[in-house]
């Protein structure tokens, strides 16, 4: 065994079908009184049926929630926190909702019940990431990490087969990275692909069949783990990429990482073969990169960048870009590896 670190971080998580029931209890819990309530637009009426459920204890719902957490949104939440005397919040949805959630507690250090409804896993991690006039920022910080996570799988059962399976893959992609990070260890990697064989099992039955309540168990405790492994270790060149890429070209979040995981994992491979292993088992492909893309397609998820919008024109330039401040990574970064890479992502060719 190799010497390691591992720090565990501290969230109280709640799993199951139903559990939904848990949160009044785990609001007196926390001993909070007056919550507020966050959702996107298009789950209001969740998040309207879960203040009603929590009665007298709401002070609010707002459904403001936008992706990528503009720091105006937050303005406008936070004028309701200040002027209701609101004591914590509850999360219902995706990234989207939850990055609002963890943006307000940063600010006042408000405890957070979280109950995510996709595979995104961002309720697992102390990262924020904020968009002010179009640039995006990232920060780490112990203030932004929720208190409590309830996984509610009835809440799934509604996520569109499409975003399943690219909320799905982002989450596999959190896995990928962390069993090649530079901080990889032995818990974290026994996350990882565990993981990865719950995902890749549950996603193809669900794209068949979204109500198949197994497969929505089997997936959203891989996208627990996924979401563990992203907040524990660092990530590479895959995630690296997807920002750059997200952010240059306003690319959609979870299917830039369906388009480019295949083809960061094919450029990492000699330098991790272990995790190469690791990851070919858990999706039960002999080849780690070529299951990955195997796995989107049978899934019917896109994988050329260019059906995401992105310009072949802007293959250079996202290069470029990644190759400034990137982040470390298993194999060294070689701009014409890297731009073969990023070009058969565009086309949606297979990786190599
Ligand atoms: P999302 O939160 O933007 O959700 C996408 C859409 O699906 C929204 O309209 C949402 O309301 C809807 N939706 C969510 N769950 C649903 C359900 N069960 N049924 C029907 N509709 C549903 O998407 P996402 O992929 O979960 O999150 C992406 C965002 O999260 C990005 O901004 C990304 O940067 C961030 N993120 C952050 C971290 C982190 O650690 N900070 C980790 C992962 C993702």
């Amino acid at each position: 065994m190799e010497p390691f670190i591992y720090a565990a971080q501290a969230a109280r998580v709640v799993f199951g079908s139903g559990t939904l029931g848990s949160l009044p209890a785990e609001i007196d819990a926390l001993g909070l009184g007056r919550v507020l309530v966050l959702a996107t637009s298009q789950q209001q009426a969740e998040a309207a049926a879960l203040a009603d459920r929590i009665g007298r204890r709401a002070a609010g719902v707002f459904a403001g929630a936008r992706m990528h957490t503009p720091v105006e949104v937050t303005a406008e939440a936070m004028r309701l926190v200040e002027r209701d005397g609101i004591d914590g919040l509850v999360a219902v949805g995706g990234g989207s909702t939850i990055g609002l959630s963890k943006a307000i507690a940063l600010r006042t250090d408000l405890p957070q019940i979280v109950v995510p409804t996709t595979y995104a896993g961002s309720e697992m991690t102390s990262i924020l990431g904020q968009t002010e006039g179009g640039a995006k920022t990232t920060l780490k910080s112990l203030k932004v990490l929720p208190e409590v996570v309830i996984y509610d799988v009835d809440l799934t059962l509604t996520l569109p087969p499409r975003l399943s399976a690219v909320s799905g893959i982002n989450a596999i992609a959190h896995a990928v990275e962390a069993l090649y990070a530079q901080e990889r260890n032995p818990i974290v990697s026994l996350m990882a692909a565990e993981g990865i064989r719950a995902l890749s099992r549950a996603l193809p039955v669900i794209v068949d069949d979204p109500h198949d309540r197994r497969a929505r168990s089997d997936a959203l405790y891989g996208a627990w783990l996924c979401g563990t492994c992203l907040g524990a270790v660092g990530m590479a060149l895959h995630h690296k990429l997807c920002h750059t890429l997200g952010g240059a070209f306003d690319l959609p979040h979870a299917e830039t990482h369906t388009a480019v995981l295949p083809h960061a994992v094919a450029y990492n491979a000699p330098a991790a073969p272990d995790a190469m292993r690791t990851v070919a088992d858990a999706l039960g492909a002999p080849d780690a990169a070529r299951g990955l893309y195997d796995l989107a397609l049978r899934l019917g998820a896109p994988v050329a960048l260019r059906d995401l919008g992105m310009p072949e024109a802007g293959i250079d330039s996202a290069v470029a870009a990644a190759l400034k401040s990137p982040y470390w990574n298993p194999r060294p970064l070689d701009p014409s590896a890297l731009r073969d890479l990023v070009a058969r992502a565009h086309a949606g060719e297979p990786p190599r």
